[in-house]
């Protein structure tokens, strides 16, 4: 077989298992040999650059760097939508339909997707641009950051026309969302606020290696172009689907406006079971000859109607404005409010963001204001009502001293929040990173809680988290609520810490935007802290999943005098900061590549020791079966769902036994 044609078959083939996978939602092969299938391509394209091809699957882990967008005239211009809120509105609109068609008019209903939109070109059957909606007539070509995203069909198949614009919402699953927010505060960020903003965002992201690491998703709904052989909007829709697209398919086509009320009240209350976000129901006039008869007006198309959903929303007196300080020196103004009942939970406290926000939307204490509770996890407010708003109230001057410690507070260029820099001084700073040091997922303290640390911080006993190592009982049995008993399970519990692997260690220091994930890499690849210490920003970059924000952080941590000298006494005090002998010795690549969930209750080897043996023999753990799982391990009582699960993907179940001959 010649090399070409070698190279175009594993590009096939690997395009129908990306197919299969992120559009069909059902996997036929392992991860691991998707892997294994992907590398042999990325090898084969690295010795034949003759065959390069723009759209090979090799493409979608990104790499393009995009510094300047450039701007892209729509070919067919991206319309707005009308809004309807009510049966009089859709009734209202149907009337103007029927003066300017003839026949019968039908309708698609679609869901309402909220994200952002993005007008993607295909010539071919290949993908050749991708373009954001901008201001609807011209907008930024983002291509090489589309390209990485999996459910974006790069090649075509089936009856497909030669050339066509197709429509659609990038948008981030609420689970990938969650997971991504759930990261970032682990890595001491703050998280994101919603996901539509996030995926928006994330189109423009200058280093596409970053938007490829992101869960999002894409989905269509509209084709546009000439001679396309396409009657109706459900059609299309069906056709999308099949030229392998990914086409939600909660659409319905319906006959009345009374079908169409149908559908917006069946969603309105099933959406909240949908894995992603939306914000109403797009209703359009199915057939596509009276489309064209209908036309546009200067904002909209006349032959479509968005029918918002109300965001669950109400109305309560914001008492005061109160602000926290994060670990990192972070701001965060919350809004303390009378409580109130919303979409099912007692809501008092609202997040504010920063003072950007405070200003644009003009919030007072004492105001009466709007609390929503959209796609986000805390509650916010939207408005306020300013029929209510008394007459001497004063715009909020937002803060310009540390709450806690009075420093002046700093902005950094280009950023929202506000910051406390005196985080040697600054008391909710010093007491969060020793928090976070002892904290369950770092050097899990047993004996010690975050209570007892602020109280200790008080007290002047510790101001870091070395001092812990110098602590004696005598000192610590005087404290509030401690006993002679409590004060040596503390005192044990320090010590014991000094057993904690390297790599939680390295995430108990409390770098910015090291996580745990990202403590595991970096503790593998560089096995003690000098050589991470010593290591350049381009030696740090080019570990597996490091990027150049968090090189830097690593870099500006370890290039403050103080921290050094904390590691220098952690150290002396036999904290693990190097990856020991015995690990050193056990650590393997046989699972290299496999992800397993494990499941059940084990005789031979406790869960833990198992997911070590796991992480130690360089495998994945995964807490839950997708088609990306290689092994489930199980034990007695595996979870019914679980098993349901595995079975229904065909993933391969193993026992402990099976596990530990693996490594044997
Ligand atoms: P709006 O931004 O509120 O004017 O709503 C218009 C936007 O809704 C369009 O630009 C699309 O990006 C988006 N949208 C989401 N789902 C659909 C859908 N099923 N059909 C048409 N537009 C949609
Ligand atoms: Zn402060």
């Amino acid at each position: 077989m010649s090399i070409e044609i070698q190279i175009n078959q594993l590009r096939e083939e690997l395009r129908q298992h990306n197919h299969n996978y992120y559009v069909l939602d059902a996997a036929t092969i392992s991860d691991y040999e998707f892997d294994m299938k992907l590398k042999e391509l990325q090898e084969l394209e690295a010795q034949h650059p003759e065959f390069y091809d723009p759209n090979s699957p090799t493409l979608r882990v990104g790499g393009g760097i995009t510094k300047n967008f450039e701007t892209v005239v729509h070919e067919h211009r991206m319309y707005s939508l009308d809004n309807s809120y009510s049966k009089e509105d859709l009734l209202d609109w149907e009337k103007r339909i029927k003066k300017l068609v003839d026949g019968e008019v039908n309708y698609t209903c679609e869901l309402k997707y909220d994200g952002a939109s993005i007008s993607l070109t295909y010539e071919e059957g290949e993908l050749v641009r991708a373009v954001t909606r901008g201001d609807g007539i011209q907008g930024d070509n983002v291509t090489t950051n589309i390209k990485t995203i999996k459910s974006v069909p790069l090649k075509l198949t089936g009856d497909y026309p030669p050339k066509f614009d197709i429509r659609g919402e990038i948008i981030l699953p609420f689970e990938g969302f969650a997971k991504m927010n759930q990261e970032r505060i682990e890595a001491g960020e703050e998280p994101y606020m919603n996901p539509r903003n996030t995926a928006s965002g994330s189109l423009k992201l200058q280093d596409s290696t970053e938007i490829a690491k992101r869960p999002l998703d894409c989905l269509l709904y509209n084709i546009t172009g000439d001679r396309l052989k396409i009657d109706s909007q459900y059609q299309s829709l069906e056709k999308a689907r099949a030229w392998g697209f990914k086409v939600p398919a909660e659409s319905k086509l319906v006959n009345s406006i009374d079908e169409v009320l149908e559908f917006v009240s069946y969603w309105d209350t099933h959406r909240h079971n949908l894995p992603y976000e939306t914000d109403g129901v797009v209703i359009k006039v199915n057939n596509l000859q009276q489309q064209e008869e209908l036309g546009f007006t200067a904002k909209a198309p006349r032959w479509a109607m968005a029918y918002k959903f109300k965001a669950e929303q109400v109305s309560t007196v914001l008492k005061e404005i109160t602000y926290q300080v994060g670990r990192t020196g972070a701001i965060t103004p919350v809004a303390n409010l009378d409580p109130v009942l919303l979409a099912g939970t007692t809501v008092k406290r609202a997040s504010l963001h920063n003072a950007d926000q405070i200003a644009k939307l003009d919030i007072r204490e004492g105001d009466t204001v709007y609390v929503e509770k959209g796609g986000e996890i805390i509650p916010k407010i939207v408005a306020v009502d300013f029929s209510k708003r008394n007459k001497d109230s004063q715009p909020t001057q937002y803060i310009t001293e540390c709450p806690e410690c009075g420093t002046e507070l700093i902005r950094k260029e280009g950023e929202a929040q506000h910051y406390c820099p005196n985080d040697q001084g600054c008391s909710p700073q010093i007491v969060g990173r020793i928090q976070h040091y002892i904290s369950r997922k770092a050097m899990d303290i047993e004996g010690l809680g975050g209570e007892t640390v602020a109280l200790l911080v008080k007290e002047g006993l510790i101001v870091n988290y070395a001092d812990l190592y110098e602590l004696k009982k005598e000192q610590v049995i005087p404290l509030e609520r401690m006993a002679e008993k409590s004060a040596e399970n503390l005192i044990a519990g320090i010590k014991k810490s000094k057993e904690i692997p390297f790599e939680r260690v390295l995430f108990a220091l409390g770098i910015r935007y090291v996580g745990e994930t990202v403590a595991k890499k970096l503790a593998k690849h560089y096995k003690n802290i000098d050589a991470i210490i010593t290591a350049t920003e381009e030696d740090l970059v080019n570990v597996d999943e490091i990027g150049i924000k968090i090189a830097q952080s690593v870099k500006e941590f370890f290039g403050i005098e103080e921290n050094v000298t904390l590691i220098k006494r952690l150290q002396d005090y036999e904290v693990q900061l190097k990856v020991s002998a015995e690990k050193l010795a056990n650590q393997t690549d046989t699972l290299q590549g496999k992800t397993f969930v494990v499941s059940g209750v084990f005789e031979k080897v406790s869960r833990n020791e198992l997911k070590k043996l796991i992480e130690d023999n360089g495998g994945k753990i995964s807490s839950s079966i997708s088609s990306k799982t290689s092994f489930v391990v199980a034990g007695e009582n595996m979870g019914p769902s679980k098993l349901e699960k595995a079975n229904k993907l065909e993933i391969a179940i193993i026992s402990e036994d099976d596990f530990l001959n693996m490594l044997a």
